[in-house]
């Protein structure tokens, strides 16, 4: 089976369809589009002869199965691996009438997208390196939504292989999409139980060997000021101010500790919300960190600079309270190495170079890594996401096909392996 073709005319499908989700819409789907292209999915994986493929008609979530071959007994051995994209694409840019545009055999230079010449994705090295495959893009005029519409191109065009080669060995493949990631609520009605893998991977990522297995541990600090109002034309000796004391606090952040200063693995506190009057002010901070004992130690410096406050503002009264959003997923999968092990495996033997990637932010998998799914991120190929110059190339999904389609195989092959971490 040639995987090329199949792969390219299943995203330029799919990405035809808006699937654009909506911040702060209290249901779930967020817009009822979403359930076009996953009524699709369904019909599709029915006619590849997936008898159980289910639809969640009223959260939009499919769910499938793709059956073991091996025998049962050995396949009672192997464990169920998930694979899962998201049908949404991000609510920044326009993802209505998309027009796909295939280059076929990429050349080499800048691409100037036909609807809207003023936008011109710029030859770069990733986009060399691409030279000889077919990239896909928009016509410029709205997003290509290959996130995720690539990863779902990726997973469907394995499981087209897997049920034409009903020889070739391998436990248990679930398969899922999801809506609403781009929104942050992918996974508030994913039925972990009822999808049966005993982990996943999502195929969600970027750069081509791109393997996500952390994210930030993620806090909100909620800081209060309490002074004391009266009337300000007989205020004196008597009136203190909290926004004064809110404004000190503000000037105590270390440079060196903002989103604005930092990368990589470097974490920062963030003061993104701030509102009062004389009497009391409210200001909202973000923690971030890999690290516990660095989230622990950004908590301790926001009580150290409320304290410092207070010293310099007599009469105020400086609060801090933390709560938790979400923990680095690194928590979850350092428990399970060979998930993600097997999956640079499965890269390697797919040509591809592995690389591990720590995420700045949270993911869906992360979240499914806490409701008892570990579930690293894979690569899918897209660049330049939410953006009118996304672009994907066809030699990255072949890869992403390859991937998976190996990542089965060798667990299938070594997933029963004896020894104190099975999975
Ligand atoms: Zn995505």
């Amino acid at each position: 089976m040639e995987i090329k073709p199949k792969v390219v005319e299943r995203l330029v499908r799919y990405a035809a369809i808006d699937t654009q989700s909506k911040e702060e819409e209290l249901r779930i789907p967020s817009t009822e589009k979403q359930f076009t292209l996953a009524r699709l999915l369904l019909e599709e994986l029915r006619a590849l002869g997936i008898t159980d493929a289910r639809l969640d008609p009223e959260h939009g979530y499919v769910y499938a199965t793709v059956p073991a071959t091996l025998p049962p007994d050995e396949a009672a051995g192997v464990p169920a691996v998930g694979f899962i994209a998201h049908l949404d694409t991000s609510p920044s840019v326009s993802g209505t009438g998309v027009r796909p545009v295939v280059h076929e055999n990429y050349a080499g230079g800048d691409l100037v997208l036909p609807g809207d010449p003023a936008q011109v994705i710029r030859e770069n090295d990733v986009l060399q390196s691409q030279i000889g495959a077919d990239i896909v893009t928009s016509d410029g005029t709205t997003l290509l939504g290959a996130d995720d519409k690539a990863g779902i191109a990726a997973i469907m065009t394995a499981v087209e292989y897997w049920m034409a080669h009903p020889g070739a060995r391998r436990g248990t493949i679930r398969v899922a999409f999801t809506p609403d990631e781009e929104v942050g609520n992918g996974t508030a009605f994913f039925d972990v139980q009822g999808f049966g893998a005993d982990f996943a991977y999502t195929v969600d990522g970027g750069e081509i060997g791109e393997i996500s297995d952390e994210t930030f541990h993620a806090q909100t600090a909620v800081v209060t000021f309490a002074g004391r109002n009266t009337h300000p034309g007989y205020a004196k000796g008597i009136l203190v101010n909290s926004l004064y004391a809110a404004g000190h606090f503000l000037s105590l952040f270390p440079e060196g500790m903002k989103p604005e200063t930092t990368e990589g693995r470097e974490g920062y506190l963030h003061p993104h919300d701030l509102g009062g009057n004389e009497e009391s002010a409210r200001l909202k901070v973000l923690l971030r960190d890999f690290e516990a004992e660095g989230m622990a130690a950004k908590g301790a410096l926001l009580g150290e600079m409320a304290a410092e406050t207070e010293r310099r503002f007599p009469g105020v009264t400086v609060g801090v309270e933390i709560t938790d959003s979400y923990r680095n997923m690194k928590e979850v999968l350092g428990r399970h190495p060979r998930v993600v092990a097997m999956a640079e495996e499965a890269m390697r033997q797919a040509g591809v170079t592995p690389f591990r990637h720590a995420v700045r932010g949270g993911t869906d998998g992360a979240r499914l890594s806490f409701m008892g799914l570990p579930t690293p991120n894979l690569f899918a190929g897209m660049q330049n996401p939410h953006s009118k110059l996304e672009w994907v190339s066809s030699r990255a999904m072949e890869q992403a096909v390859a991937t998976i389609v190996n990542l089965a195989r060798l667990w299938a092959e070594n997933g029963n392996a004896p020894g104190p971490d099975r999975v």
